[in-house]
């Protein structure tokens, strides 16, 4: 069999036109097949750059099929893109089965990379950027996203949410029934010419919201909690009140001080030692 095509994972402006790379315009004009999840909507981005290489739908609903055909494409040599209406592809968007059908057959994947609302939305956020969970769309399920939003509970990273215009506002409110009060920021048509970021907390949103839903596309990033660590229960005892703890509950001193070196991490060597000096020099005292 000859040589086997590259997939390439190019990633599309997510408003403004100038943040396609020059690479990205190279790959598309280069490759033989753009796998597009919505041929219109990308024949506009093809236009502008002047791209005229053929285009297939790639979508949701055909992703499996159309992977199939794909990577038969692959295998007999020809480069294919696949793209997104808009961002990076794969994240909330299809290319993920693409990739992994691709590692099976042994072809190829690279990343194109560029715009990504998740990401652009946190480093703008002020929120922490050095742990962030991205969740995507919450389900559409309202008891599954209940469940989604519980699981959220104590996280310490930064969360990052999708969410579309028109259910932005359930969204917040079912985040302050399940969350409560917390502090968020609202990112919304990153790049574009209405861009703007809000922040404050998940009532004031509420109402900010409801007031005048401000239309677009937003990222909802909610700030992560710091839970106060529950102390183990020895914490305030010393070395004897730990062992006199075992003691008390029946637990025979040789294990009491396997127990107690296991709370504390420590050797149980150093645990024993301590506890027979005790000893000796309790017996030295008689
Ligand atoms: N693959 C894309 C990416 O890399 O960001 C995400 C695609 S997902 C189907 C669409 C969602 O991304 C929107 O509902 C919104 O939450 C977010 N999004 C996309 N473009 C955005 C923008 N310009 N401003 C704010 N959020 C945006």
């Amino acid at each position: 069999m000859g040589t086997k095509g590259v997939c390439y994972l190019v990633a599309t402006p997510i408003g403004n036109l100038e943040d396609m790379t020059f690479r990205a315009v190279r790959i598309l004009s280069e490759v033989d097949l753009i796998a597009a999840e919505d041929t219109r909507h990308t024949v506009k981005l093809l236009n502008h750059f002047h791209i005229s290489t053929r285009m297939v739908s790639y979508h949701e609903h055909n992703e499996k099929d159309r992977s199939g055909y794909l990577v038969g494409e692959l295998l007999e040599g020809r480069n294919v893109a696949i793209v997104s209406d808009a961002g990076t592809p794969g994240i909330s968007d299809p290319g993920h089965e693409m990739v992994t059908r691709c590692i099976e057959e042994g072809i190829t994947v690279t990343g194109i990379p560029g715009a990504c609302a998740a990401i652009d939305a946190l480093v703008i956020s002020g929120l922490d950027t050095k742990k962030f969970t991205f969740l995507g769309f919450l389900s559409p399920d309202k008891k599954t996203r209940g469940k989604e939003i519980e699981e959220m509970k104590g996280y310490e990273d930064t969360l990052i949410l999708y969410e579309a215009p028109h259910k932005i506002t359930r969204t917040m409110k079912a985040l302050y029934e399940y969350l409560g009060e917390r502090e968020i920021v609202l990112v919304r048509e990153l790049t574009k010419i209405h861009e703007t970021i809000w922040r404050g907390n998940i009532s004031r949103a509420i109402i900010y919201l409801e007031e005048k839903l401000p239309r677009g596309e937003y990222v909802i990033l909610i700030k992560g909690e710091k839970l106060a660590k529950e102390e183990p229960f020895w914490s305030e005892l010393n070395l004897d009140q730990h062992m006199a703890y075992y003691i008390d509950q029946g637990i025979a001193r040789k294990d009491a001080v396997k127990n107690i070196a296991k709370d504390r991490n420590a050797q149980k060597r150093v645990i024993y030692d301590y506890f027979m000096k005790k000893q000796d020099m309790g017996q030295e005292q008689e």
